[in-house]
């Protein structure tokens, strides 16, 4: 171990790994030295056209860590939403439930932002406050007394760490190496995700149309003006559909697949096409039994992952590193151990609910709307209708969906500094 600041070492710069980078090493500066370390480092950011629902509490969370200025040029507030539930084939898609997005004054409940800007400005914002970036895996760990020595993938000498912090994604291979147990079980749906270009306006409104082969989101992007001045419309879709049918549709001539685009997404915007080659993700539900072991932490994806319908799988992974970056730099200002069994307790039972909580949610309500049986249907849309008839209830269905009802929130959810 280092004889002046403990080490703490992140396997997987996603976006939870590089926020918990950054979150620490500016809380902590030179008394602790953060170690970054993925292949993926190597690749181009901008590469990655996925666009992601930034709720209000994450929101607050990027500015807190000084990235969000660099993040908002190209950032869409969702200013409203509007929800459906209908048959494929229905000529009409009736709207049963309405949100307006505000959760304060000019505070949208969510923004949509590209990964590759969000991951860029990530990138930046940790070389500038001194985490040491490695563009290689981890291959292993060995735990020791006191503190964890970590193996990284080019055979150089083990790294030895106060603690390991696995956020390499759902099928991490360092939980399973830690014996930690996955719950899961697959949704026999596949999430095809791809960027939209369309003629009109989408004036910020979200909409999602529940559909029997599960939900098409139409999330709002922001708009780009080309350099002869027409306005290019943009929106990112998530289009779940059954897993059987999404290799022949995606395989099918692209005349077919925009007229299945078409029969979704509807023509209110005008004529619609892909901006960016579909691509499909298989979707399950999966969470660790533990999101801790001997000096090793599990942090994003790699400690649960959950249906899309909510856009909220990266948002729990955000409330992760605020959390976990609490615990640790609360624990070292009393001069304790980083990796120490308390820490990591501490951060066990300051995720562990709204974890489950969120994971049974996104899993009840696609099991709720993924399904064409008429009693269901009538149930589910007298429901919807009751909840539009209650602006109480909306606002607080809003705020939850912003991540900000939790009063024990991590502070820098809260936009405050750790
Ligand atoms: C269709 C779809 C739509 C979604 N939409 C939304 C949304 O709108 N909003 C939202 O909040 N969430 C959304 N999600 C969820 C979101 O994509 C994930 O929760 C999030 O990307 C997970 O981030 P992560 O950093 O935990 O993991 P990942 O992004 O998976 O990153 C893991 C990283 O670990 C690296 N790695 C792997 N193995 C190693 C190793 N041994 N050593 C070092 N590095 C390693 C990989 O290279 C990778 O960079 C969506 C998911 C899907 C499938």
């Amino acid at each position: 171990m280092s004889t002046t600041s403990p080490r703490i070492v992140i396997a997987g710069g996603g976006l939870a790994g590089l926020s918990l980078a950054l979150a620490l090493k500016q809380a902590m500066g030179d008394s602790l030295d953060v170690v970054m370390c993925d292949p993926a480092l190597r690749r181009d950011p901008h590469g990655d056209k996925r666009a992601y629902a930034i709720a209000a509490a994450a929101r607050r969370m990027l500015e807190a860590l000084h990235v969000w200025d660099k993040v908002a040029p190209g950032a869409q507030p969702m200013l409203d939403m509007v929800i459906t539930d209908s048959r494929l084939q229905d000529p009409v898609r009736p709207t049963f439930l309405t949100f307006s997005g505000d959760v304060g004054e000019g505070e949208p409940f969510a923004h949509m932002v590209t990964a590759g800007d969000l991951t860029a400005a990530l990138i930046e914002a940790c070389t500038a406050a001194g985490v040491s970036l490695k563009a290689q895996g981890v291959r292993g760990f060995t735990a020791a007394a006191g503190h964890v020595d970590v193996l990284l993938a080019d055979g150089e000498a083990a790294l030895p760490a106060a603690l390991l912090v696995a956020a390499d994604g759902a099928r991490s291979k360092l939980r399973e190496q830690a014996g930690i147990g996955w719950i899961s079980w697959p949704y026999r749906q596949s999430g095809i995700v791809a960027t939209i270009a369309h003629e009109r306006d989408h004036e910020g409104r979200a909409v999602e149309h529940f559909l029997p082969s599960g939900p098409f989101a139409i999330l709002p992007l922001k708009s780009e003006t080309l350099p002869d001045g027409t306005v290019k419309h943009r929106s990112s879709i998530v289009w779940s559909e059954r897993s059987e049918n999404v290799p022949a549709l995606l395989e099918s001539d692209p005349e077919h697949l925009l007229v299945e685009l078409e029969r979704r997404f509807g023509l209110q915007l005008g004529k619609v096409a892909f901006e960016t080659t579909p691509q499909a993700f298989p979707l399950s539900f999966g969470v660790a039994r533990t999101f801790v072991g001997d000096r090793i932490a599990l942090l994003g994806d790699a400690a649960h992952v959950i249906h899309p319908i909510a856009g909220q799988g990266l948002n729990l992974g955000l409330h992760d590193a605020a959390s976990l970056a609490q615990v640790i730099a609360d624990a070292m200002r009393l001069g304790q151990d980083p990796g120490g069994a308390d820490v990591l307790e501490a951060y066990e039972r300051a995720r562990r609910a709204d974890i489950t909580a969120m994971g049974l949610m996104t899993d009840g309500l696609n099991r709720l709307f993924s399904n064409d049986l008429l009693p269901v249907r009538l149930i589910r849309d007298l429901g919807l209708g009751l909840v539009d008839r209650m602006p109480g209830l909306k606002r607080f269905f809003i705020r939850e969906a912003a991540g900000l009802t939790n009063r024990d929130a991590p502070r820098l959810l809260k936009g405050e500094a750790l």
